[in-house]
């Protein structure tokens, strides 16, 4: 089981070389074991988007990621030189535990038939039984019979009842992860929020590959702390943090991002990584990257810093 995405901000890049990227990750990951892989990306051509409103492409596949490059092959009408100047792409390899190998349990997993949020998870969820019960009484169709599916119902039912406009994807997600009892690894993109990806752990690895020309304008990363008002069964909103912290002010500068559950996928792109804990949520939002740690006491402060892999 695998996690990987590529975010490129003002890096153009075909959707081939997308494609590409995310499978050399996958691949990357294949020592890890999986029964499954898939992809999500952006669908349509950006042109087009103002006349037709943006979509998200899964391509699933049983079997290897060679299954899987096979399927995106005969996929009909993709046009694959169409260029992104800024686009996040997840990719997934599944060692299925809830529901068996197949297509449709295979992840990206999505909210709804408009794939308008997607996720991938490492992991399980335990009470996935409760919140799919919770879901299918608001009337949620849920297609597979894994864990996962209720993660992705879940954040759109959260984002469908957000009290206004301004409710950011970190924060809806953190919302999201208030709900989750088990172990897990996520990554969500949304046609909601264009570009930005979201990520977080608890019980599982993930970090951050980083890729740019310039200097990053800062090597430590304080962590910003927040009392949750957790209320299991209900969702509250969480505190809003009065502070952010900006990691990688771009200036619309040229900058990528890798996610992985694995250093072996993002050495070949880039040696400056960053290791995320548990309960950080890390979020890229017009080619920032900012980190916040929810659930823990204040007090607790350890620097995070940029690691050179040797
Ligand atoms: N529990 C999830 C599933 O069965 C994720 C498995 C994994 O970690 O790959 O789909």
């Amino acid at each position: 089981c695998g996690i990987f995405a590529y975010l490129n901000y003002h890096v153009p890049r075909t959707r081939r070389e997308i494609l590409e990227i995310l499978l050399k990750g996958l691949h990357r990951l294949e020592y890890r074991g999986y029964d499954s892989a898939g992809v999500g990306i952006d669908g349509g051509n950006e042109k087009d988007w103002e006349s037709t409103g943006r979509s998200i492409q899964l391509i699933k596949q049983r079997g290897k990621v060679q299954a899987l490059d096979e399927e995106i092959n005969k996929q009909q009408g993709i046009d694959m030189d169409v260029e992104f100047d800024v686009h996040l792409g997840i990719a997934h390899t599944r060692w299925a535990t809830h529901g068996a190998p197949s297509p449709v349990n295979s992840h990206p997993h999505r909210s709804d038939k408009n794939n308008e949020f997607i996720v991938i998870h490492n992991g399980i969820i335990t009470n996935y039984k409760d919140l799919r019960k919770f879901l299918e009484s608001k009337d949620y169709e849920f297609e597979s019979e894994t864990d996962t599916e209720t993660i992705a119902k879940l954040v759109k039912y959260m984002y469908d009842n957000r009290e206004n406009d301004e409710l950011s994807f970190t924060t809806l997600v953190e919302r999201v992860t208030q709900q989750l009892e088990g172990a897990f690894v996520l990554v969500f993109k949304s046609v909601h929020y264009p570009g930005e990806a979201v990520g977080t752990r608890r019980g599982g690895p993930l970090l951050i590959g980083v890729k740019c020309d310039h200097k990053l304008s800062t090597d430590h990363i304080p962590i910003l702390y927040r009392s949750t008002g957790k209320d299991k069964k209900g969702c509250t909103a969480l505190p809003r943090v009065d502070q952010d912290t900006s990691l990688f002010p771009t200036d619309e500068k040229a900058v990528e991002y890798y996610f992985a559950s694995d250093a072996s996928a993002v050495i070949e792109h880039t040696n400056r990584v960053i290791f995320l804990e548990d309960d950080d949520v890390a979020a890229v939002n017009e080619g920032r990257l900012s980190i916040h740690r929810i659930k823990r006491t204040a007090g607790d402060h350890p620097a995070r810093a940029i690691q050179t892999l040797q």
